[in-house]
């Protein structure tokens, strides 16, 4: 999702990116102009719409992202999307009220650029200017109608983001106030269902309505209220563990030049399923799992290990966290080679895992 994304520059030190389908939204209000017979002026109208509207997403994330500077969190980027934007902090503070003020900090940004609207707004035409009347019927052909359209887009990202939902902001406040009292791990088991709960309102409003953008958007949100929890989750089971607390020094190394059904009866003596594989000379080349070598086997037993195997072999240092062993076996990766100073102490695969974190 977040690969093609164009550097537009850095500010703050803060590299943002732009999403190529931004593009997209830029030619539908081109192409919509056009196909609606809109003069060249109200297209521009509308596209300086759309783009002040972003640069107010950009600076609500700046909000987010430079508030966790003050708390020594660093931004890795800042990314826009159509559907707004994000700000890739490299961590979360462990302070419940840390979270919060990140959190409120982005739609405070929006309520500010509101407030000065509505002066500015105030100063050009007066407070009779909001008027029902006015405001529905907003002369689209001057470059002043951005302004109005302005006010109601930072109001409805107000609303939109206070939603106590993950990944909004107001998922991270409540989820913050929680945690205050009941620890961050059940906070965010309760922000969760409370989002979930609050998505599937969404959604059944989205249907009666015939909203539909309402039943995508809490679909959403459901998915990413689900995924925050797993994640979480994650990081407590991991917590304060290191890749020794589940180093592995006794294992089978499966020699290369094997054929299968050798290996198949080396492998029938233990009960690992993920085998390191040396060359002749003892030097690890590479790893193979047991269901592999069964499945290789009935296509032909003969073929020997190295033929089968998987070269790419990984290592770690025992000094890391255990949760950086967990990404890396999550992507794939057969076992790993567990390195203290220069030597191998072990190896690290799914089941040491599992071992360590037994509760
Ligand atoms: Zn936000």
């Amino acid at each position: 999702m977040f690969t093609n994304a164009w550097h537009i520059g850095t500010f703050f030190k803060i590299p943002v990116k732009i999403h190529w389908t931004f593009l997209l939204i830029i030619a539908y209000v081109i192409g919509y102009g056009i196909s609606e017979g809109a003069t060249v002026m109200i297209i521009a109208v509308a596209i300086t719409s759309v783009l002040s509207l972003f640069l107010c997403v950009l600076l609500h994330e700046f909000g987010h992202a430079l508030t966790a500077r003050r708390y020594n969190v660093e931004t890795e980027d800042i990314i826009l999307l159509p559907i707004g934007g994000v700000a890739r902090l490299r961590n979360m503070p462990d302070k419940p009220i840390k979270e919060l003020v990140i959190a409120i900090m982005g739609p405070m940004v929006n309520l500010v650029i509101a407030i000065i609207l509505f002066a500015v707004l105030v100063l050009l035409h007066g407070v009779e200017y909001f008027n029902t009347t006015n405001l529905t019927h907003i002369d689209e052909s001057s470059f002043l109608s951005v302004l109005p359209l302005l006010l109601e887009a930072n109001i409805a990202l107000i609303i939109f983001n206070m939603i106590p939902s993950f990944p909004m902001d107001g998922g991270r406040v409540l989820r913050a106030l929680l945690a205050m009292k009941f620890g961050k791990l059940k906070a965010t088991k309760w922000a969760s269902i409370i989002g979930q709960i609050i998505c599937v309102g969404f959604i059944i409003y989205g249907f009666t309505s015939g909203q539909y953008l309402l039943i995508v958007i809490g679909f959403f949100i459901f998915a990413s209220a689900l995924s925050e929890y797993n994640a979480v989750k994650i990081d407590y089971k991991y917590k304060d563990k290191n890749v020794s607390d589940a180093v592995r020094n006794t294992y089978t190394p499966l020699i290369e030049y094997n054929t299968l059904e050798e290996a198949k009866l080396q492998i029938d003596t233990v009960t690992d399923n993920s085998f390191l594989v040396i060359n002749l000379s003892g030097q690890q080349c590479g790893t193979i799992t047991r269901s592999k070598i069964e499945k290789e086997k009935k296509q032909n037993a003969a073929q020997r290990i190295s033929q089968v195997m998987n070269q790419n072999l990984q290592s770690i240092s025992a000094d890391s966290p255990l949760i950086h062993a967990y990404y890396l076996l999550m992507q794939g990766i057969d076992l790993l080679l567990v390195i203290k100073g220069n030597e191998i102490i072990g190896i690290v695969d799914q089941e040491s895992l599992q071992l360590a974190t037994v509760e």
